[in-house]
């Protein structure tokens, strides 16, 4: 069985809490070998959003803590082009003792074209990507968003929200544990407090002046960046469990309830007793003898006639109870309650109560 922490940085996986040992979601429907989310071979559908096979999905700077990059950089297997990226960023003066955060130009004009560029734009791509092969440079030792993110989940909602849940615990331990080793290794609350290894804050932090210039933030590192990034990893690699829930206190135990939560519901999902059709679901038939269609809710799922007719009959006044007796009455079909489910799931049905 692979557990969550297989999927995450090498150097936290022995000391990340036990929600993390979990068994992971396989997430066939994620195939990076043979991208999901490019083109197939076999003929684009002008219904679906594609990313270019230049790219996937990797078109974002991910933000590295000083102590990963310290690990990736005691990797020999590391490529080339991943300490040259280090190096440009220390030469530029845009690396940080808390670790290495793309550019204030790169973050806003992230945030500006994010839902377009997404997936598609190469002057966002990764300077970690390999574009020979398609292949991540910093493999294993990706951050909180490259571990958890894939693009299509197999239990659907309840999958994201697993993933979602664990990015959340990782971002935060990750700037935890950056400003952990900098206290550590001598350094003032003002260079601490400085920056945030935040994904939610660099938005922010962008549109502002930088409050310290680089020889400020990195004193005696100055020239030997590098080596401190290397004493940062050697300083988590020596942490517990235990001292790392101590590191993260209440917020810890806040994103460890959030993962409980969302363990959970993908375990033993919960949905709502009224269900609608999802006011955003696309139905495409297939033939013209209307025998198969597709739904095109989070990903295109095909389906045989008789599901578009199941659909029409959670009118959000019927309870599920109700429809699965419809469906045997006027359809003389048998309902299975896993099947409605898998339909919540990935968003063909949604609760009546939501609001859009
Ligand atoms: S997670 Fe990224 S690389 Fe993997 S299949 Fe999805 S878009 Fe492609
Ligand atoms: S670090 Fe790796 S997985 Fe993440 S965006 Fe860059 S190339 Fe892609």
């Amino acid at each position: 069985m692979s557990a969550l922490k297989d999927n995450i940085q090498p150097i936290l996986r022995n000391i990340l809490p036990t929600q993390f040992k979990v068994e992971k979601p396989s997430e066939r429907l994620a195939n990076c070998a043979n991208c999901s989310m490019c083109p197939p071979k076999s003929g684009a559908n002008p219904h679906e959003q594609y990313f270019s096979p230049n790219t996937k999905c990797c078109t974002l700077y991910p933000i590295l803590p000083n102590f990963a990059v310290g690990a990736i950089l005691e990797d020999s297997t590391i490529p080339n082009q991943t300490r040259q990226e280090f190096e440009r960023a220390i030469r530029e003066k845009t690396a940080y003792p808390h670790g290495l955060f793309p550019t204030r130009d790169y973050i806003l004009d992230f945030d500006a074209r994010k839902i377009e560029a997404f997936g598609k734009d190469e002057s966002l791509k990764c300077p970690y990507y390999i574009s020979d092969g398609g292949l991540c440079g910093i493999f294993p030792h990706w951050n909180s968003t490259c571990s958890t993110y894939h693009c299509r989940y197999e239990a659907g909602k309840d999958g994201k929200a697993l993933w979602d849940a664990s990015r959340e615990y990782l971002v935060d331990a990750e700037n935890a544990l950056a400003k952990y080793c900098l206290r550590k290794l001598g350094f003032s609350d003002t260079v601490i407090n400085s920056k945030d290894a935040d994904h939610q804050l660099t938005v922010l932090a962008a549109a502002q002046p930088e409050p310290l210039s680089h020889s400020d933030s990195w004193g005696n590192w100055a020239g030997n960046e590098l080596d401190l990034y290397k004493k940062c990893a050697a300083i988590v690699q020596a942490l517990s469990a235990t001292e790392l829930d101590g590191i993260m206190g209440k917020n810890g135990q806040e994103r460890q309830a959030d993962l409980d939560a969302a363990i959970s519901q993908f375990t033993h999902p919960k949905i709502p007793d009224l269900l609608i059709k999802d006011p955003s679901l696309e139905i495409e038939w297939e033939d013209s003898a209307l025998s198969s269609a597709t739904l095109h809710a989070r990903s295109p799922i095909r389906v045989p006639a008789i599901v578009v007719s199941i659909i029409e009959l959670f009118d959000g006044k019927r309870t599920t109870l109700d429809v699965i007796s419809a469906a045997k009455n006027q359809l003389n079909a048998n309902l299975d309650p896993d099947f409605i489910t898998y339909l919540y799931r990935h968003n063909v049905l949604s609760d009546s109560d939501v609001t859009r």
